[in-house]
């Protein structure tokens, strides 16, 4: 484990030559001394970013999901995100798929997407689509356009051949695209969604930067995401074993550096977006894991599973770690909502 002391002290070197929001940016990253070098290189793109740290992030997340969506769809379906519980219910294993469309539900409600006819989005960008079950979903309710963009071509095909099948290949698209670097033009869409892509962004100033790019003025952001706790005013990090969680995490699911909900809010106003909420999730996706694992355990599982490649029999094993992360407060799962001005 390489120490970030470097990278911190890289970041304070340049903060007088910087702007406001590449401030912010090093502010954000320098509050994470936890993850390893190369994860670190690739998350401060105002300092000394390498392509090659980049380029190795990307493939190895188009190959996690190229790999391990088959297996995904099969035993939960075309969801691929967490589900919202009432916090304490007791859950059949059947409730799950509905939890995943409550989360859609519940995320859609805390971001206030209008339903009048003449108000409701028209056209919707889903970063991050997974197997676009978000995408078909939303244009369904809302009669829009959508394009869904993946890393994994697999995801992207499977997709596409899905909304062929659920009638809606005129309303849908899935390209293999960068969220990085989006091949849309600025303004495109009314509602912009990115439902657990975010912790897989290495660069999280350029992320919300590409998200308020292409949202036309008055369009609602929704992210869904992984974040580590707000720190106390009196931390500069992580303590260690909160850092040793995340970093297996890391390795196992293709992520880069962390960052808190507090982080996300001041990124989101360093781009002047307006009415800007958060909510801290975590209670209410609790159940989640616990179901995942059960099932990776059944016949169907396991087989499937030991079929896979390693890369998800590596992501499955550190599974366990979300459950402590949630449980010692250091994971959150949370939402923060926005809107372009007009
Ligand atoms: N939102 C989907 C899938 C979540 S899985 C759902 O709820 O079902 C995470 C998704 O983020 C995967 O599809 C992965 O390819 C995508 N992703 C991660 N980094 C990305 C990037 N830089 N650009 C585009 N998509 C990315």
């Amino acid at each position: 484990m390489t120490s970030l002391h470097c990278s911190a002290c890289a970041s304070t070197l340049l903060t007088t030559s910087l702007t406001r929001q590449r401030r912010l940016l090093i502010s954000v990253r320098t509050r994470q001394p936890v993850q390893r070098l190369r994860r670190t290189r690739g998350a401060i793109r105002a300092t000394a970013v390498t392509a090659e740290d980049d380029m190795k992030l990307k493939k190895g997340i188009a190959e996690f999901y190229d790999e391990s969506s088959g297996i995904w769809e099969n035993i939960w379906g075309e969801h691929m995100h967490h589900g919202f519980y009432e916090p304490g219910a007791v859950v059949e294993i059947s409730d799950h798929r509905s939890a995943q469309i409550r989360m859609i539900e519940q995320s859609l409600v805390f971001a206030s997407v209008p339903e009048d006819p003449l108000k409701k989005p028209k056209s919707i960008v889903d970063v991050g689509c997974g197997i676009g079950g978000s995408a078909r979903y939303l244009s369904r309710k809302y009669e829009a356009e959508c394009c869904g963009i993946t890393l994994s071509p697999v995801q992207a095909e499977r997709a596409q051949a899905l909304a062929a099948a659920q009638g809606l290949a005129s309303k849908v698209s899935f390209q293999v695209a960068d969220a990085l670097n989006q091949p849309f033009p600025d303004g495109k869409f009314n509602l912009v969604w990115s439902m657990e892509s975010g912790e897989h962004m290495p660069d999280k100033l350029k992320f919300v930067s590409e998200l308020a790019r292409v949202a036309a003025p008055g369009a609602t952001i929704i992210i869904v995401t992984w974040c580590h706790r707000d720190l106390l005013p009196n931390e500069k990090s992580l303590r260690p074993e909160e850092k040793r969680i995340l970093d297996k995490i890391c390795d196992g699911f293709y992520l880069p550096a962390w960052c808190s909900t507090a982080d996300y809010i001041k990124l989101l106003e360093s781009l002047s977006l307006k009415d800007i909420k958060a909510a801290d999730w975590s209670d209410n996706v609790a159940p989640f894991w616990p179901a995942v694992i059960k099932s990776a355990l059944s016949w169907n599982g396991l087989t499937s599973l030991l079929q896979s490649g390693w890369k998800t029999i590596r992501g499955a094993l550190v599974m366990p770690l979300m459950i402590e992360g949630f449980q010692k407060g250091v994971i959150k799962f949370s939402i923060i909502t926005c809107r372009k001005p007009e």
